[in-house]
């Protein structure tokens, strides 16, 4: 079965769901290597989302529903990652386009355009110990899994173990981007907020979209 508008509606419930649990452990990295707001700024911008799906605007295709999440996630979460996730989720409604459905190599390919809009918003770099540690190695680990045996499921479960992989390494990195790198060296011992919440991006896609698949 391919990826429809409900699916991408239960993946984006699953996902506001897990961060509403989630928050005050992001706000407690934050607080350690930033300004202790991630938790808060992901919060509003799913609580917002939530809000939006129960409005029921009727989306008639998945990049439809893909572009105005990000277009309320760039409004509501504020902060940098405000940016960055309106950032993921408008590149990866470029890529939807029109399509009433979306398979393994468009999803794909939405989740790379998602990565390259991270990178051209904030330049991080592998090491940097921001999201990117976390998505870059699910990117390349759906795709992998993707060519090797086509199933969706399995991409998912790869990409869901390789975030969680890159989201642990981020601990014994120096942060050299966003606010946390005015802290340096007291980065170091924790892991990037921004990681955690891409990881439970990555692991609620796994649970709705690759149990759909
Ligand atoms: P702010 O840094 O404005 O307080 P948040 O606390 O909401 O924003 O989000 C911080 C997270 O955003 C970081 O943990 C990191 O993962 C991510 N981030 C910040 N700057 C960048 C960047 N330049 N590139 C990629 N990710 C970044
Ligand atoms: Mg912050």
């Amino acid at each position: 079965m391919a990826i429809g508008t409900p699916e991408i509606e239960a993946w984006l419930r699953e996902f506001a769901r897990c961060i509403g649990s989630a928050q005050e452990t992001l706000s407690e990295l934050d607080s350690a290597v930033g300004d202790a707001d991630h938790g808060a700024n992901m919060d509003r911008g799913m609580t917002a989302i939530t809000r939006m799906l129960e409005s029921n605007a009727g989306w008639a295709t998945p990049g439809d529903l893909l572009k105005d999440t990000g277009m309320t996630l760039m409004r509501t979460i504020g902060g940098s990652s405000g940016a960055l996730y309106g950032t993921i989720f408008l590149r990866m409604a470029k890529v939807a386009g029109d399509e009433p459905t979306l398979n393994g190599q468009v999803l794909a390919e939405a989740f790379r355009a998602a990565l390259q809009g991270v990178v051209d918003r904030g330049q991080a770099k592998a090491g940097d110990k921001t999201m990117y540690d976390a998505f870059a190695p699910a990117v390349e680990a759906f795709d992998a899994k993707l060519a090797a045996d086509g199933a969706i499921a399995e991409a998912f479960d790869a990409a869901k173990a390789a975030a969680e992989a890159g989201r642990d390494a981020t601990a014994a990195m120096k942060a050299r981007r966003g606010k946390s790198s005015y802290l340096g060296e007291k980065s170091v011992g924790h892991q990037d907020p921004g990681a955690v919440s891409i990881t439970i991006l990555i692991t609620a896609a796994a649970e709705t979209l690759g149990r759909a698949a």
